[in-house]
């Protein structure tokens, strides 16, 4: 306990980032048009994703430092979802553009 050794820390300059905004810095984004509008979608590589998300794909929790997808609207970053890089590009697919059926004649 000797107060010489205490030196005055007042000096560090301390950037103030949220874990969550540090992966905004990695800029791998891209733009996606969708059925329900424009997504803006980011990769995120594993090692700057530093905590578990769940994924709305598949409900299931996608595990810190795990490679994975942001995506959210375009004019809506408040309301990104971390996906699943597979449940991701599987919502791409779900799309339903099948309806040739409903005026189809029937024999
Ligand atoms: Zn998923």
């Amino acid at each position: 306990m000797s107060p010489r050794k205490m030196k005055p820390k007042n000096k560090v300059k301390r950037v103030n980032i949220a874990d969550d905004e540090r992966d905004i810095t990695t800029s791998n984004e891209s733009i996606e048009e969708h059925d329900d509008g424009i997504y803006v979608v980011r990769k995120i590589s594993g090692s700057t994703s530093n905590k578990p998300y769940r994924c709305p794909g598949c409900d299931q929790i996608i595990p810190m430092a795990t490679p994975h997808t942001v995506a959210w609207l375009e004019h809506d970053q408040s309301g990104r979802r971390h996906w699943h890089n597979i449940c991701w590009s599987k919502r791409n697919l779900r799309k339903p553009k099948v309806e040739r059926t409903r005026n189809a004649p029937r024999y």
